[in-house]
């Protein structure tokens, strides 16, 4: 991996062309941009950046190697930009300047949040809006408000629904993650409502996502919490709601593959609403697929969340560059 780190960096960097070797076989989806600290307002008991750590927060964001990472994914042929974080990434004072800095190099550009306190903030959603920002994203386990709370333990009282509507009357477009756990969305039937919800209040995207954990987890608790409300028969529910000869559940309903994204995702059109599936099955193996590049605010560009080896750019504030090993 060593050796592949060094070629990456010193090849990406030094502004020779990413055909010359290869790059344009290689499929990058997103470049992800971790905005904040570890501070969130939420508990989620199954909390990924519990699990992998809170490796390369920083809070002053190095602003050099952003760009650089936004220059690469351009060549590569990124369109998306998602803004996230080890925490909730709009308690940073950051989150604007991030996107003024992305929107030269993205047509869209994307915020993960846990949506809380964002229905009092019209007037700042607006100016997000004004400054590039296309579409938000905001992390759920339940359609309904209180079932929500008590898995995800937030601070405050969190509307969904009128979260989506400020959304949108900012302009913005909006995604509903939800993370499938025992005691949430964990039936055909709560599937259904959820998707009856999203249709109901103009939710743009839906995406279903089994809980996950790394291989190695640095926080034991939350690795148990995940193994203990893991859905046994993800795959089975999803392969009952979504094989075309089941099309019977809803009378007259119809559900249509539209899509498969490049890390093996599957979109469908489901009466008109947009609903993705990723789960275990559908990821890929295909080594010549990165999924994403990372952005870490203390300089760190990687490629995987899981492995702190898998790094493409080191911060080097001495040469202002690209480290040399
Ligand atoms: S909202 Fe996100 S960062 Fe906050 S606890 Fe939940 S999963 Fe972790």
């Amino acid at each position: 991996m060593e050796d592949i780190n060094f070629s990456w960096s010193t090849i990406c960097f030094a502004g020779i062309e990413p055909d010359e070797y290869g790059w344009n076989s290689m499929k990058i989806s997103t470049l992800s941009v971790v905005c904040g600290t570890a501070a969130c307002n939420a508990n989620c008991p199954y909390c990924v950046s519990k699990m992998t750590g809170m490796d390369g927060i920083a809070p002053d964001p190095n602003w050099w190697n952003l760009e650089k990472a936004c220059r690469f994914a351009d060549k590569c042929g990124v369109s998306t930009a998602l803004i996230t974080g080890k925490g909730e990434p709009t308690l940073s004072k950051h989150v604007e300047e991030y996107i003024v800095k992305l929107r030269p190099y993205f047509p869209f550009i994307e915020l993960q949040t846990n949506g809380i306190g964002l229905s009092n903030k019209e007037d700042q959603l607006s100016g997000w809006q004004y400054s590039g920002l296309s579409l938000v994203c905001l992390s759920i386990t339940h359609y309904d408000n209180e079932v929500n709370r008590e898995i995800m333990k937030h601070s405050t009282p969190f509307d969904i629904w009128k979260t989506v509507d400020v959304l949108h009357e900012a302009g913005l477009s909006v995604r509903l993650n939800c993370t499938l756990v025992k005691g949430g969305i964990d039936s055909v039937e709560s599937v259904i409502a959820l998707k009856n919800k999203c249709a109901e209040s103009g939710v743009e995207q839906l995406t279903l996502r089994d809980v996950a954990m790394p291989d190695a987890s640095e926080n034991e608790k939350t690795a148990e919490w995940v193994q203990e409300h893991k859905l046994d028969f993800v795959n089975q529910l999803f392969s009952f709601l979504f094989k075309p000869r089941h099309n019977f559940l809803e009378k007259g309903s119809r559900i249509t593959e539209i899509l498969r994204l490049e890390h093996g995702a599957i979109v469908y059109d489901w009466d008109g609403q947009n609903i993705c599936l990723s789960n275990c099955l559908t990821e890929t193996t295909n080594s010549e697929q990165i999924r994403q590049l990372i952005y870490f605010p203390d300089g760190h560009i990687r490629y995987s969340w899981k492995y702190k080896g898998a790094v493409i750019l080191w911060p080097c504030s001495s040469i202002g560059g690209a480290a040399i090993l």
